[in-house]
């Protein structure tokens, strides 16, 4: 069997080396010129290691070494829009989240996929299937301008099966589900990695900041840096665009940030700052037909405020890999347990996500009141 993959970013990535482990061949099509560019970071939670670890011992141990995870006995904290305490835990080992940088994670799934085919640079176009093939047309970087004029040049790929990791603004999706795009939230969300030291307890732990309308996240990245993430309303686009600036804006007193959300700002590499509309979608019924069908952010992309969207596209590639080497001879029946197996977990992310987003930002007393009470009940003493 030949598995054609769009989207080398992590969902591609993890598939590929699942697949590898299952002695499935794949070639894996990715738009951009390397991934090793990628910047800043994101956190691994219980549920994404434990998919790890099925796909891989050894990656699973590769990851944790490369990453950071909190040492024993360090609270993290959620805070009020003032930085005052709403709730402090001191999570046990196999709770504790691993937090990497973005590339290194892709660099590390790469190395665990050592017989795919990588073509980056390799645009996904639009496919076609037949009885037992699908045939796929891409447009490569390489071959663009040859002609001597710029129309892009095509070319066409068949394998068994296609698989959509094509991310948020998928085109695999737009043709197998033509259901539109993600919607925007309405929200604008900037992540940064920063020098500091961790004398601060905060720091040291990591915190998610509840205000209205926005909120800070943080988590050590190791000895002295900080991954941080701050949303605020926004709508799509309306963000400036250069980095300094943004930098500025955020650090404006209109804001209203505590000190130590603007101290975490100020210490920003500007080299690693990420700035995304947020956008999700409501659950879909359905991500397969027949041999074609849909991974990661292209099957359920969610907003970042349970830090889940990875942690499912890990989730996902394992279960489809397992799928397709169980049901080697009958792709689509594969497909459909994989939809069974990750359907209904991967929507309630999707809506628990939202749900966070709302109650962590809300202006309603009332929600704030509820959310206080039970953030304080789950505090660890
Ligand atoms: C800065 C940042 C931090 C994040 N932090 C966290 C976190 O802490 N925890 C968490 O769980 N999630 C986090 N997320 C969300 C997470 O990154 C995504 O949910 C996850 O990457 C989904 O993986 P994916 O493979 O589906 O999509 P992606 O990783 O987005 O990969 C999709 C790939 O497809 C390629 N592509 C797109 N269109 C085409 C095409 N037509 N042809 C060929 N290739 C194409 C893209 O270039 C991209 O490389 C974060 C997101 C960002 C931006």
């Amino acid at each position: 069997m030949k598995a054609v993959i769009i989207g080398g970013g992590i969902g591609g990535l993890a598939l590929a080396a699942t697949l590898e482990r299952n002695n499935i061949e794949c070639v894996v099509h990715e738009r951009r010129a390397d991934l090793v560019s990628v910047g800043s970071a994101l956190v691994l939670h219980p549920n994404g290691l434990a998919a790890v670890k099925r796909i891989d011992s050894r990656l699973h141990a590769e990851i944790a070494a490369a990453g950071y995870s909190l040492p024993d006995g360090t609270p993290t904290f959620i805070l009020d829009g003032d930085g005052q305490v709403i709730s402090r835990r001191v999570l046990p080992p196999p709770l504790r989240p691993v937090t990497i940088r973005r590339a290194e994670l892709h660099r590390l799934l790469r190395s665990h996929s050592t017989t795919a085919t990588m073509v980056y640079g390799s645009t996904f176009l639009r496919y076609e299937t037949d009885r037992n093939r699908v045939r796929v047309h891409l447009t490569r970087d390489d071959l663009r301008g040859r002609s001597g004029d710029f129309e892009p040049v095509t070319e066409t790929m068949t394998g068994d099966v296609l698989i959509g990791a094509d991310g948020l603004h998928s085109r695999v999706r737009r043709q197998l589900l033509n259901d539109g795009d993600a919607r925007p939230m309405g929200l604008t969300s900037i992540k940064c990695i920063a020098k500091m030291r961790h004398d601060d307890p905060y720091l040291r732990g990591g915190f998610i900041l509840f205000g209205r309308n926005q909120q800070a996240f943080c988590a050590p990245l190791g000895p002295d840096v900080v991954y941080w993430d701050v949303t605020i309303r926004a709508g799509a686009g309306t963000w400036p665009h250069e980095l300094e600036q943004i930098q500025r804006e955020l650090l404006k007193p209109q804001w209203g940030w505590p000190a130590l959300v603007q101290n975490m700002i100020a210490a920003a590499d500007l080299t690693e700052m990420i700035v995304t509309d947020l956008r999700d979608r409501k659950g879909a019924r359905r991500w397969s037909r027949g041999a074609v069908t849909l991974l990661g952010d292209a099957a359920h992309p969610m907003s970042p405020f349970l830090g889940q969207g990875t942690n499912q596209a890990l989730l996902d590639a394992d279960v489809l890999a397992k799928m397709l080497s169980s049901h080697r001879d009958d792709p689509a029946e594969a497909f459909r347990h994989y939809e069974m197996a990750r359907r209904d977990s991967a929507n309630q992310a999707m809506r628990d996500s939202r749900r966070v987003g709302f109650e962590g930002q809300t202006g309603n007393p009332f929600v704030r009141w509820k959310r206080n009470r039970s953030l304080r009940r789950a505090v660890t003493p």
